[in-house]
């Protein structure tokens, strides 16, 4: 089934929507209570530098982790592939006879295939965590990395269990359907010849393995059969307890959200066993490369290794949250796992999955390990789209249109004047054989540019001396032109001299996003070449922040290797600022009187970003009409060109921002990125909603 396929049918699904979406809301509330009172920025960059690792580094936390092992009495075996690894602990098991082996929850597992090999083999493998022995009896994989049955419901579990184990199960009883789990599993731990267990850490100084786990079924895999394996990463290394009881004070927060989780075992080689002859356990630490070691030296791949598994990527991820880990994932899932499917799948199974990613950078600001996934996935899509191309259409549009201005500029007037006979009452309110993506209304191209307009206006006042630059986007030059000229009005009447590009130039963002490296790289120069001297003046002015985080981040990312363009994108990076941070900064003072209640959706790349948030600065512009929104800071599914390829997902992702909004009562929906109101505005326009949506811009330019 290829990827478009298996996503209808995903959003076709309705048990999966609501446990997803269920699932997520929870979440949220729990992690925020877990950490509550701790200062989680601070741990995640601790845990960040923790938890590198150089190559060299790895080898000498291995040998000292090795030495202890060993000391303690456990075998340490390096499996440089999965096959490896696979074949030998299947070698294990003939040489001792065992018929069953029973494991514990082990990502590490899924990745080599071990169930497979080992069934191949003539070995009973026995899932013993609740959802993946669930898992083993419907012959499916996890969808959670955590949680690995998050898509079924009780009833869905209830069904099989009737179907797999016989008899009467009540669906309304997930008690009974635990005992049912507990019954048939307890005998399997002491028929078991072998336990296998992942770890969650590798404690070198002492050669122990910790495990976490809610189920206690690890403990038990791991100290009743005579044979204890562990399958491991070289990444689980850690250099000391300290360090071990730092990560393990992280991992339940972000996982689950508990503030600690039922169960950890710490195990220290070997351990007696009543059903060994020589009464003792034989232990086995597997620590597997499988790609790993040569990716410790990787400029940016390396940070992927800092992972802890704790699934929280997946969790707030919204694209994850439409269609579930069997499509937003190969074996792993979640951001981690697009990024671990290249790294280990190899990046055949990696491009179509990497493009599900809509940018949101919810996943980089919630990992505890403060991993920044959306770089790397974006890192990652320009590294497939020059492998396996973009397709004559895109590479055309990123690197021959959207890169020159003039260009551009026409290309947008021949598109007003064919969509004219579509725009009624100001917006395109379907376009013919647009099918599914007819999910909202469209804006009209206006009439006249924002450069146009700003190039005749009437000058509202004199300048005080003080000078910035409002970089307008794509989206203001073109759809909006009237959001530019609320912000210039407004600034110009406070007091400031704006000055403007000379011509309008995409971000490069689009290319970036979808791609095209080149493409993007050639739209950043151009901007650069037309963004003056950063010296004259005090503010680069964004109204869409992702074009702000463009210009503060990915021009200096991508201009690394010209080291002109490089200084000057530097000195520009440190003056990007949103028009609501500008105003707090400098102090502006504005007041309203609104008999209208008024709510705030939070922009993507605006708090996850340039870092800011507009919510204060409405709160004290519109006192108790200020309505907060549920979930303001979370996507509103626009994406740009994401949309366009995505549209049944970034159809779902707007309807529960409407229905957020709705909820809130507000006649406004205020926000400040233009990309949010054509998606916010055109799903509420659809529906026949009676909302506002306006930029703030739009909304304080008289203030
Ligand atoms: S990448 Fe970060 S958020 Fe995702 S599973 Fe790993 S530690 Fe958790
Ligand atoms: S950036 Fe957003 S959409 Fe992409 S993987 Fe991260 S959370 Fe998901």
């Amino acid at each position: 089934m290829n990827m478009k396929t298996k996503i209808k049918k995903s959003l076709k699904d309705e048990k999966l929507y609501k446990n997803l979406k269920t699932f997520a809301s929870a979440y949220k509330q729990s992690k925020a209570n877990a950490y509550e009172g701790l200062d989680f920025e601070a741990m995640k960059a601790e845990m960040n530098s923790l938890k590198g690792l150089t190559r060299k580094r790895g080898e000498d936390l291995f040998e000292e982790f090795t030495k202890n092992a060993c000391k303690n009495g456990a075998k340490v075996y390096r499996a440089d592939t999965g096959e490896d690894a696979c074949a030998y602990i299947a070698r294990i098991c003939k040489e001792k006879g065992i018929k069953s082996i029973v494991k514990s929850k082990s990502m590490t597992s899924e990745e080599i295939h071990l169930n497979d090999y080992l069934e191949k083999e003539g070995i009973k493998p026995v899932e013993t965590d609740l959802g993946e022995w669930i898992l083993q009896l419907a012959h499916e994989h996890p969808s959670h990395m955590v949680m690995p049955a998050i898509h079924k419901t009780r009833d869905q579990v209830a069904e099989l269990f009737e179907k797999a184990l016989g008899g009467k199960v009540d669906k309304e009883d997930i008690e009974a359907m635990v005992k049912i789990a507990r019954k048939e599993l307890r005998s399997e731990y002491f028929e078991a010849g072998a336990g296998l267990t992942g770890a969650n850490a590798a404690v070198a100084s002492t050669g122990t393995i910790g495990i976490v786990t809610n189920e206690c079924n690890a403990r038990l895999s791991a100290s009743l059969p005579p044979v204890h394996f562990v399958l491991m990463g070289y990444e689980k290394l850690v250099p000391d307890f300290e360090t071990a009881l730092k990560l393990i004070r992280m991992l339940p927060k972000s996982a689950t959200g508990q503030k600690i989780s039922t169960y950890v075992t710490w195990i220290k080689g070997q351990n007696e066993s009543f059903k060994s002859d020589n009464n003792t356990k034989e232990t086995h630490y597997i620590f597997l490369d499988n790609g790993r070691l040569p990716f410790l030296e990787h400029p940016i791949l390396s940070e992927a290794l800092k992972c802890m598994r704790c699934g929280s990527c997946a969790n707030i991820c919204p694209a994850y949250e439409m269609v579930g880990g069997h499509v937003f994932g190969h074996v792993y899932i979640g951001a981690i796992g697009l990024i671990m499917t290249a790294m280990f799948h190899g990046d055949e199974n990696a491009k179509d999955i990497l493009k599900m990613c809509i940018g949101c950078r919810a996943c980089s600001s919630n990992c505890p390990s403060g991993i920044d996934l959306q770089k790397i996935i974006a890192e990652l899509n320009i590294y497939s789209g020059k492998k396996y191309g973009l397709g004559f259409g895109r590479k055309f549009l990123y690197s021959s249109v959207m890169s020159r201005p003039d260009l551009f500029k026409n290309v947008m007037g021949i598109g007003r004047i064919f969509a004219k006979p579509l725009v009624k009452d100001g917006s395109i309110k379907s376009i013919p054989m647009a099918g599914e993506r007819n999910f909202r209304e469209l804006p009209s191209i206006a009439e006249k540019t924002f450069t146009e307009i700003y190039q005749d206006r009437d000058k509202t006042s004199e300048n005080t001396g003080k000078k910035v630059f409002f970089y307008q986007g794509c989206a203001v030059e073109y759809f909006y032109p009237q959001m530019g000229v609320a912000l210039v009005e407004l600034l110009e009447r406070k007091g400031y001299q704006v000055d403007v590009p000379e011509k309008s130039v995409c971000c490069g963002l689009p290319a970036l996003h979808g791609g095209d490296g080149e493409g993007g790289k050639k739209t950043i120069e151009k901007n650069l070449a037309m963004m003056k001297n950063p010296e004259d003046y005090d503010a680069y002015i964004v109204l869409c922040p992702s074009c702000g985080f463009a210009v503060k981040d990915d021009f200096l990312h991508h201009m690394s290797e010209n080291p002109d363009m490089y200084k000057k994108a530097e000195k520009i990076s440190k003056k990007v600022i949103s028009l609501a941070n500008f105003l707090e900064k400098e102090g502006v003072k504005i007041s309203a009187e609104s008999a209208e209640k008024v709510t705030y959706h939070s922009p993507c790349h605006q708090k996850r970003g340039l870092g800011t948030n507009a919510e204060e600065l409405l709160k004290g512009i519109f006192g108790d009409n200020f309505v907060p929104l549920t979930d303001a800071d979370v996507c509103c599914g626009f994406g740009g060109s994401w949309s366009v390829d995505f549209p049944g997902m970034s159809k779902g992702i707007l309807g529960k921002k409407i229905e957020n909004i709705e909820a809130t009562g507000a006649d406004i929906v205020l926000t400040d990125c233009p990309g949010c109101v054509i998606q916010i505005k055109g799903g509420i326009d659809k529906y026949g909603r009676k909302q506002k949506v306006m930029h703030l811009a739009e909304m304080i330019k008289g203030l």
